[in-house]
């Protein structure tokens, strides 16, 4: 499987869109990694893993092959996954695709509506209705939703994505998993090959109640579980997304989760397993 991460950034963007704090100021001079744009990642080409803003500065910028694919599976609502208003864009009026299979958007009840407002003729665009717990077959993927700790009014899912033996845990936006996805998970013993976690909080310390992402310390804690629940092992990738702008600059933030056997994802990064 090869997995391309796109974008790594929460929200607002690193350095922030309208951000002049010391971080963001030295990440504007020094660029390079520390530059990210909103979360965005694709499998084997074929699986896009939500729809951002950024998705126009995916295409021109790290060649996202936009023209190609033909399913895309929506974590949530907020607009740094679905930007819904650019699928307008694939309206027959103002394309040329060699192949003009639809793009079909996976998605839960609050993203599919935000989807059918947009009125794309279904010749372009269609939406499947997904359901947590529900295992669906994306283009030969057995894909399944959880549930994610998230903002609960945009009907927040994360991913298990499987294929010829390889597995992958598509873990953003979420913060410390709810208690059924460890019953989901303790039900049907999953192996992940790689795991993909929400580390918006970064540094942060550790809140008392779980909020709607996660900091290093509990992405360390979930690994860990992972690990003792046969879940994950010492080949099991773990790949660290969603950071905001004030989260360390790569090269440090990258040392810190190397103590833990985890790596800080960046932009443009392809990793194969
Ligand atoms: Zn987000
Ligand atoms: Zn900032
Ligand atoms: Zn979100």
């Amino acid at each position: 499987m090869k997995f391309k991460y796109y974008g790594t950034a929460s929200a607002i963007g690193v350095p922030g869109l309208f951000c002049d704090c010391e971080n963001c100021k030295k990440i504007k001079k020094i660029k390079g990694k520390n530059i990210r744009t909103r979360s965005q990642a694709c499998i084997d080409n074929k699986i896009l893993m939500d729809f951002p803003t950024d998705t126009y500065l995916h295409v021109v910028n790290y060649d996202l092959p936009l023209t190609k694919i033909h399913s895309c599976l929506v974590t949530h609502s907020h607009a740094d996954h679905l930007y819904e208003k650019d699928l307008l864009m694939r309206d027959e009026r103002w394309t040329f695709l060699e192949d003009t299979t639809p793009l079909t958007m996976y998605v839960t009840n609050v993203a599919e509506g935000k989807i059918n407002a947009i009125n794309c003729p279904q010749s372009r665009i269609v939406t499947k209705a997904i359901k947590p717990y529900e295992t669906i077959d994306v283009e030969g993927y057995k894909v399944t939703p959880l549930k994610a700790n998230h903002d609960s009014g945009t009907d927040p899912v994360i991913f298990i994505i499987e294929k010829d033996g390889k597995s992958v845990f598509y873990g953003n936006d979420t913060g410390r998993l709810e208690d059924e996805v460890w019953e989901y998970l303790a039900r049907t013993k999953p192996y992940f090959n790689f795991v993909n976690l929400d580390c918006t909080m970064g540094l942060n310390e550790k809140p008392d109640v779980a909020g709607g992402h996660m900091c290093l310390e509990e992405c360390v804690e979930l690994k860990d579980e992972f690990v003792k629940k046969g879940y994950a092992n010492d080949n099991t990738l773990f790949y660290l997304t969603h950071l905001t702008h004030d989260c360390p600059l790569y090269d440090e933030f990258q040392k810190e989760a190397e103590k833990y056997g985890m790596n800080v994802a960046y932009d443009n990064l392809e990793i194969e397993f």
